[in-house]
C-alpha cells in the first residue's frame, strides 16, 4: 500500500473509530510504529489530526479544534458530533444533534447547523436533516434525539425504536418543551 493510500485508510478508520494507537494502527496496515509514526506527524502538520496523546490519535477538523462539547462538555465523537455556525462566524462543536440544537437555541437561533447522519456519520444541514425525537433508543445526550439524511433510514429507525419523527423546527420545539429552554 502507497503512502498516501495508507494515510487516507488511517483517516477513514479514525473516521469510524475515535481514538486507536499507533501500535493498532501497525499492526493492522502491517508497518512499523515508525512508519505510522511518521505518517501521523504528516496527517498532522496539515491539521487533519487533532492530536496524539498516549499514543492514541483522534480525527481533528482543520476548522475547529476543539475536544469537548461546548454544551455538556462531553468528549467530541466525530461521528456524531454537531457544529452550529453563528451569525458571527464563529464555529461551536457539540457532540451530538441534541446538544448542536440545544446550543443553537442559546444562541438565539440564526446561523447554520450541521449535525451528523446517524448512520454514516456525513454531516448534514440540519434544516435538510430528518430528526428522530423520543425514541427508545439512548444516543449521547437525552432527551433522545436522532438525526438522520435520509427519510428512509428515519422511517426504519422509528419502526424499530418508536419515537416521532421531526424535521428541524420541531425537533427544536421538543428541545424547548423538554427542558423549559423558553424560560431560562
Ligand atoms: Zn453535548
Ligand atoms: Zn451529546
Amino acid at each position: 500500500m502507497k503512502r498516501e493510500e495508507r494515510q487516507r485508510e488511517i483517516l477513514n478508520l479514525l473516521d469510524r473509530q475515535a481514538g486507536i494507537s499507533a501500535g493498532d494502527l501497525a499492526r493492522q496496515f502491517r508497518v512499523s510504529r515508525m512508519t505510522i509514526h511518521r505518517d501521523l506527524s504528516s496527517l498532522l502538520s496539515q491539521g487533519l489530526l487533532l492530536r496524539i496523546r498516549g499514543g492514541a490519535v483522534t480525527r481533528g477538523r482543520s476548522s475547529a479544534p476543539q475536544e469537548n462539547c461546548s454544551v455538556c462538555a462531553r468528549r467530541i465523537v466525530p461521528h456524531q458530533s454537531s457544529e452550529v455556525h453563528c451569525l458571527d462566524g464563529s464555529v461551536d462543536i457539540a457532540c451530538c444533534a441534541a446538544c448542536g440544537l440545544r446550543r443553537s437555541i442559546e444562541r438565539g437561533g440564526g446561523g447554520q447547523i450541521l449535525v451528523g447522519d446517524h448512520i454514516s456519520g456525513r454531516p448534514v444541514l440540519a434544516a435538510e436533516a430528518f430528526f428522530l425525537v423520543n425514541s427508545l433508543a439512548s444516543p449521547c445526550c437525552q432527551p433522545s434525539l436522532l438525526s438522520f439524511a435520509s427519510e428512509n433510514e428515519v422511517s426504519l429507525f422509528q419502526a424499530g425504536f418508536g419515537g416521532s419523527i421531526a424535521r428541524l423546527e420541531e425537533a427544536l420545539e421538543f428541545l424547548r418543551v423538554a427542558e423549559n429552554l423558553d424560560q431560562a
